[in-house]
């Protein structure tokens, strides 16, 4: 135990390249809902079929969708020894089922990456072009802000609330300087 790490952040706040980075070092699996349900939509399973339009537009898709899908990945024998979550839970509804599947809240420690608003949206736009992300739009980005701010959001005091604590990593920078950052925050 002490290894199953939560990154919280804003979109656009590097969580899916740090968190790949992370997980490589500490050898356990990086486990993001955003890439699992890009798979799902490329693939055209029901699920994709059913989540396709409500990533587009930048919303949640169902929590029980999200769920059914994330207890199957926790059950794999590679997340017997902890996991890097990225993009799960995404509001308080998510992270009490989470809670209630594991010991401990399911995560032992919170990581949270910061950059101001206006950097995330020259990245995000930034990557639309470099990527071709679906979602990566203007009007989807805003919107993902949005429910990041209203629904993702009130985990960082949720988690301490619940006896996890959050260590708050600033983002920008180098992505050199940022994994240097996180790998002190665990250290300490
Ligand atoms: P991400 O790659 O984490 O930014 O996720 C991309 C999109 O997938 C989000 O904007 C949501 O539409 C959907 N998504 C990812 N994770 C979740 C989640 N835990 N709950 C609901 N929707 C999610």
């Amino acid at each position: 135990m002490g290894r199953r790490l939560l990154f919280l952040g804003p979109p656009g706040a590097g969580k899916g390249t740090q968190a790949t980075r992370l997980a490589k070092a500490l050898g356990i699996p990086h486990i993001s809902t955003g890439d699992m349900l890009r798979q799902n939509v490329a693939d055209g399973t029901d699920l994709g079929k059913q989540a396709e339009a409500i990533m587009h537009a930048g919303d949640l898709v169902p929590d029980d969708l999200v769920l059914a899908m994330v207890q199957d990945r926790l059950g794999k024998d590679d997340a017997a020894c902890g996991y890097i979550l990225d993009g799960f839970p995404r509001n308080v509804s998510q992270a009490e089922s989470l809670s209630a599947m594991n010991q401990l809240a399911g995560i032992d420690q919170v990581l949270l990456l910061e950059v101001d608003t206006e950097e995330l949206v020259q990245r995000l736009l930034s990557r639309a072009k470099d990527q071709g992300r679906a979602d990566d739009n203007e009007e989807s980005i805003r919107n993902r802000l949005d429910v990041y701010r209203d629904e993702t959001s009130p985990l960082v005091d949720w988690y301490p609330t619940n006896g996890v604590s959050v260590a708050s990593v600033q983002g920008s920078g180098s992505m050199d300087d940022v994994t240097a950052r996180l790998v002190l925050a665990l250290a300490t």
